[in-house]
């Protein structure tokens, strides 16, 4: 692949870059207006932990209520952890979830109850890494720090016409000292981060990027050799790991339903299901029940549930608990939703029928 040898000038992209974002910045709960107006830290620390892996609309949806009931690091930092892992029910990776509770207890206990300001101490809070912070600094405190996620790369590399793999350390090297001479050139470092995000995610797409929408196609070398879509290249997809589970929906004669908590560590580690057995083979459903002293009913439904790791196919069945809960709790069906939930597990009940409390009075 031929690559031009002048490469696109920072300080000529960087004002387009800007002018683009002031004027078509997405309407979103966590933006002031105008876009460079003053932000609350933690507020933008919640809303970049939420965007990370989660998509937009979903955040957008969560993000409010989320705050509602957790307004400052203060309120959340005294939480307990299923409240906050309840909060976050429907966000997906509940590790981020701990995260964000670990670092309001750090900003409160380390710090003073103030957000850090300095890039070293926002990097020091729990689940804040390069990107988070180099976010943080410079859209909410204005410093010139660089960020780098998949859309920045996307862009990067396009505009650069580098074929280059975006996970190599290398290219992510290269990426970052490009994402540095932007901010460096940019009248306002927050503004230019954001922007960048913001052309990944909605003109200089994954698939089908919108050129001739696009501020930076004069300046791009992918766009002038026909190139953007086969940059950058597809990385080959890891297999899932096929995985099964058996869920149990037992249901007392007052109409509560049984509950267990996940273990600690793992996947959705710590969250609530039914009572339930998984494995990584096929699973036998009378074998299952009798580990969980459950008598098994009739199946109620089966579905498959794709993380990334893991493809995971579920089977409901009705139950009745032949002995004592030993450890596991009777909920009331209109409480159940509140839990802490796996979207996987929220069908489940689903299933179950646990999302019409009705059937249950
Ligand atoms: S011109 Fe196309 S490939 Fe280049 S940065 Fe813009 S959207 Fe991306």
């Amino acid at each position: 692949m031929t690559r031009s040898s002048s490469e696109p000038d920072a300080d000529g992209i960087a004002p387009l870059i800007e002018r683009w974002f002031r004027a078509n910045a997405r309407d979103l709960p966590w933006r002031p207006d105008p876009i460079d107006g003053p932000r609350d830290p933690y507020r933008a620390l919640v809303s970049e932990l939420m965007l990370q892996q989660t998509q937009v609309s979903r955040v957008v949806e969560k993000y409010g209520p989320f705050l509602e009931r957790f307004p400052t690091a203060e309120s959340l930092a005294s939480a307990p952890e299923a409240d906050v892992l309840a909060a976050w029910s429907g966000l997906g990776y509940y590790r981020r979830a701990r995260l964000l509770h670990a670092a309001a207890k750090a900003i409160v206990e380390d710090h003073d109850a103030s957000f850090p300001t300095h890039p070293d101490g926002i990097r020091s809070l729990p689940g804040v890494g390069r990107y988070t912070a180099g976010a943080l600094a410079s859209i909410v405190f204005g410093r010139r720090e660089p960020i780098l996620d998949g859309n920045v790369e996307r862009v990067l590399l396009r505009l650069h016409a580098r074929p280059d793999p975006p996970k190599d350390k290398a290219t992510q090297d290269w990426a970052w000292e490009r994402a540095q001479g932007l901010v460096d050139a940019s009248g306002s470092p927050g503004v230019l981060n954001e922007g960048m995000m913001e052309l990944g995610a909605t003109v200089c797409t994954p698939n089908a990027p919108k050129c001739p929408a696009c501020p930076l196609r004069d300046a791009c070398h992918a766009y002038r050799l026909g190139l953007s879509e086969e940059i950058p290249t597809p990385k080959p997809r890891a297999r899932q790991k096929d995985w099964f589970a058996v869920c149990f929906i037992v249901k007392h004669d007052d109409g509560r339903v049984l509950t267990e908590t996940r273990a600690r560590t793992g996947l959705w580690a710590g969250m609530v299901q039914p009572p339930s057995i998984e494995g990584d083979g096929a699973i036998d459903t009378p074998a299952a029940a009798e580990v969980l002293g459950i008598e098994p009913g009739q199946r109620l439904g089966a579905f498959t549930h794709v993380t990334t790791h893991r493809r995971i196919s579920f089977g409901v069945y009705a139950g009745s608990l032949l002995g004592d809960p030993a450890g596991r709790a009777w909920v009331r069906p209109d409480e159940i939703h509140g839990l802490a939930l796996s979207n996987a597990h929220r069908r489940v009940f689903e299933i179950g029928g646990v999302d019409r409390p009705t059937l249950f009075s």
